[in-house]
Formats: structure tokens, C-alpha cells, sequence
């Protein structure tokens, strides 16, 4: 099977879990990956204060349908999940048609589309459905039935971390609380997921912890909770909406200068797909927590087609169809480009600082990377120039404009050949100005 054919089965699997902020769904969710990776699971109580928010009630749902005077089933949660308003209260009662559309959502510009709906942080109930569907209700009373449960209990999330030389951490997150959506949470579970195990057997210079975790409760809890570790995070992505057709987006960190965000940002001007770079902005995903002004860490979101610009952004018509082998297959391919562009950028210094050294002479007037020689000995010549100890690989694949895996291969072939020494960075971790209080 093709990485993205794995992908794409993987998401296949989780897409029919109903997942939420809290409960079963989420555990379900946690528990199937990890079947494949790694995975610590906290549970935080509800009630537990998280800075400014509590950890909430925790949701779980067994069924809901909402039958006509015959008896018959006219919304069922059977066929979709989408179909009860995430976070619905428990109900079972009988009302007249005017009264139940209180209750009812559609997208009446998208007649055959279900929307999706949540109702986290204010007790209520609702169904949503296809206008269409809404169009067949006739005048009459109507049976409504929730069989859900609102009642303290935890906040569920899972953590894969992967040691590494050092201690200063690469995030990976991505939210796990949307029910069956697949762009807006599965594609970015499965290409993190993938990432992770594919990242597992390698000598790793960062530690890698990725965190599969419910949107901005989740975020906010984890932050709480590992205050002291968040400052150790020197890289950082969030991912979603990485399976569609669309060309990548980057949201840069708030630094907007941060490693991550040259890194992915030179990945993508070699990954021969459309692309374009965005500024940081308060709203989005978890990045909006990581980069709040207490923590302001340097992560940035990485997406194909951004939230909100896609009509099937939050309805049913974001299904496994919505999402692409080839295109999880190259999201994951990208973010494999900028964390080994992480993982192998450091500066160098040259040895022989006087003039060029003679190429031919050490046997480096050759090609062995499967480029054309010319380019191979161009990347050696920026890698020699520029090895000064204060520019990295990264600065030097930049002014070169050749891409970072040529220029770390120069450099591998000429610290091999004794031309170059490593720099070794600096270690001590960057804190902020903000203290907590
Ligand atoms: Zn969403």
C-alpha cells in the first residue's frame, strides 16, 4: 500500500468515531492510535481550573433520532454523528414542528449538505440535517430523544514523545475533537501519527512530543499543566486541513522569524506545489494558545486549505472523499522536509579559510548526491564560503537558493573530508518576558 493510501485507511478508521472536547469518543480516537505509536493518555478531572477556563463536563452520547407520528425515524445518529449538536444536553420529549425548529439547523444554501455544530461552553440541545431533509418535515408533533450524558468526568488527551539528544522539544499537535470530519482533524491525526512512526527509529537531535488533543480546551490544559516544559519547545506545528486538493498554506508563528518558520517556508519553496505564507492571527487553531503572548512559542499551523475558505469546512461534505491519498502523502512528505531541515541545520566552520581549497585534490570534483556535478559543486561552494560559524545550513540553502537537503549533503561530504568543523548552538532555552503571577 502507498504512504497515502495508509493515510487515507487510517483517517478511514477513525472517521466514524463520534469524537467531541471530552469522552469515549476521544479515548476511542486515542486508543487507535495508539495502536501504531506510542501514546501516554492523561485524564483531567472536569472542574479543574486551567488559567482563565475549568476543565468542563465531560459528554458522552448513546443515541438520537427524532421520529415523525408514524414512528419513523426521520433523523437518526446512526447514519451520521453530524447530526446531533456536539455537547447537546440530554432530551426526550415531544413537541409541535414550530417548536423543534428552534432545535434544527440546515445550510439551506447547501440543501444536501449536514452542518456541523457544537455547544460546548452553554447547556443546550440541537439536531442538524440536510435542508432537504428538513423540507420533508410535515406539520405535526414530533418525538425528540438525546441520550447523552453531561456529568463530571475528564478531559482526555494523548502524548507521543520520541527522545532525543537534547532536551529542547519539537511540537507536533493537532486537535482530536471533531466527529466524523476528515480534513478539519483526521488529516492532520494521520499525518502526525505518521510522522511519529517514521520518526521513531531515527537518531533524533530534538526530542519529539506530539500531542493529540481537543482544540483550545485541550491546548489551554496542556499548557497549564506543563508550564516549565512549554518553555523548552524551540520548534513547533500545528496541522490541520492537510488532505485536500488546495495548495499549502503556512501560518507563520507570532515570532514570525522563528526557525519553524524559515524552515517550512524553505521546504515549500522547493516542494513544487502551490503554496502561500500567511502572517499570525489571533483565531485558528492551537496556535492561537501556543502563541499567546505569555507563552508566545514558535509555532506556527501548517494547512493546504485554510479553515473557514472551503464551502465543506465544517459539514458533512468534509468525508473521506474530501480527502486524497496523494495529497496526505505530500503533507506528510513536506513536514518530513522541515523537520530534517531542522533536525540538520547547524552552522560550520570552515577549516580552510584561506582562499578555496582545491576540490579536485581530495576527490570532491564529483558527483555523488544525483544531481548534476555542477550544482553538487555549487552547494559545496556556498557550504565552504559561508561556513564562518555564524550561518547556518538553513541561512546558506537560502542564499544559495538551492534546496537544504543539497546543501546538508555538501556539508556531511565536506566535514567527512576534514574541510569543516561543527558549531555546536547555543543550549540554554529562550524564556519570555511575561512571569507568571
Ligand atoms: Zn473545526
Amino acid at each position: 500500500m502507498s504512504t497515502g493510501h495508509a493515510l487515507h485507511e487510517f483517517a478511514s478508521r477513525l472517521f466514524p468515531v463520534c469524537r467531541s472536547i471530552s469522552g469515549e469518543g476521544v479515548r476511542h480516537t486515542l486508543q487507535l492510535i495508539g495502536e501504531m505509536i506510542p501514546l501516554h493518555v492523561s485524564e483531567v478531572p472536569s472542574g479543574t481550573p486551567v488559567f482563565d477556563w475549568i476543565v468542563p463536563n465531560e459528554w458522552n452520547i448513546a443515541d438520537a433520532y427524532i421520529k415523525d407520528g408514524t414512528g419513523r425515524r426521520v433523523v437518526d445518529f446512526r447514519q451520521s454523528n453530524l447530526h446531533i449538536m456536539s455537547y447537546s444536553a440530554p432530551v426526550r420529549d415531544r413537541m409541535p414542528l414550530e417548536k423543534l425548529k428552534e432545535h434544527l439547523f440546515t445550510l439551506p444554501d447547501r440543501p444536501d449538505w449536514i452542518p456541523y455544530r457544537t455547544s460546548y461552553y452553554r447547556e443546550d440541545w440541537g439536531f442538524c440535517l440536510s435542508h432537504k431533509q428538513l423540507q420533508e418535515f410535515t406539520e405535526g408533533e414530533y418525538e425528540v430523544c438525546i441520550d447523552s450524558s453531561l456529568a463530571p468526568g475528564s478531559l482526555t488527551y494523548g502524548e507521543c514523545v520520541l527522545p532525543g539528544e537534547s532536551p529542547e522539544e519539537f511540537l507536533i499537535s493537532c486537535h482530536v475533537c471533531h466527529p466524523s470530519l476528515a480534513n478539519d482533524n483526521l488529516s492532520g491525526i494521520a499525518v502526525a501519527a505518521f510522522l511519529a512512526r517514521s520518526l521513531q527509529n531515527r537518531r533524533l537531535r530534538h526530542t519529539y512530543r506530539f500531542l493529540f488533543i481537543p482544540g483550545t480546551i485541550g491546548a489551554i490544559t496542556w499548557l497549564a499543566r506543563n508550564q516549565d516544559r512549554a518553555f523548552g519547545i524551540r520548534h513547533g506545528l500545528v496541522l490541520t486541513c492537510i488532505g485536500d486538493s488546495g495548495g499549502f498554506h503556512y501560518k507563520k508563528s507570532r515570532r514570525g522569524d522563528a526557525d519553524i518558520d524559515r524552515a517550512v517556508g524553505h521546504a515549500l519553496r522547493h516542494c513544487g506545489e502551490p503554496w502561500e505564507v500567511l502572517d499570525f492571527s489571533p483565531y485558528g487553531y492551537d496556535e492561537r494558545q501556543y502563541c499567546s503572548p505569555g507563552f508566545n512559542l514558535p509555532v506556527g499551523c501548517l494547512m493546504r486549505s485554510p479553515w473557514g475558505s472551503f464551502p465543506e469546512y465544517h459539514t458533512s461534505a468534509d468525508n473521506l472523499a474530501f480527502i486524497r491519498p496523494e495529497r496526505l502523502a505530500g503533507s506528510l512528505q513536506l513536514l518530513t522536509e522541515a523537520v530534517l531541515t531542522i533536525e540538520g541545520n547547524r552552522a560550520y566552520q570552515s577549516l580552510n579559510p584561506f582562499c578555496e581549497p582545491q576540490l579536485g585534490r581530495r576527490n570532491l570534483y564529483r558527483a555523488v548526491g544525483g544531481e548534476s556535478l555542477e550544482t553538487e559543486i555549487s552547494a559545496r561552494l556556498w557550504v565552504l564560503n559561508y561556513s564562518d560559524g555564524t550561518h547556518s545550513l538553513l541561512d546558506i540553502a537560502e542564499k544559495s537558493g538551492l534546496a537544504f537537503p543539497m546543501i546538508r549533503r555538501a556539508a556531511d561530504l565536506l566535514l567527512e573530508s576534514g574541510l569543516l568543523a561543527v558549531v555546536e548552538g547555543p543550549a540554554e532555552p529562550e524564556r519570555t518576558h511575561f512571569v507568571k503571577t
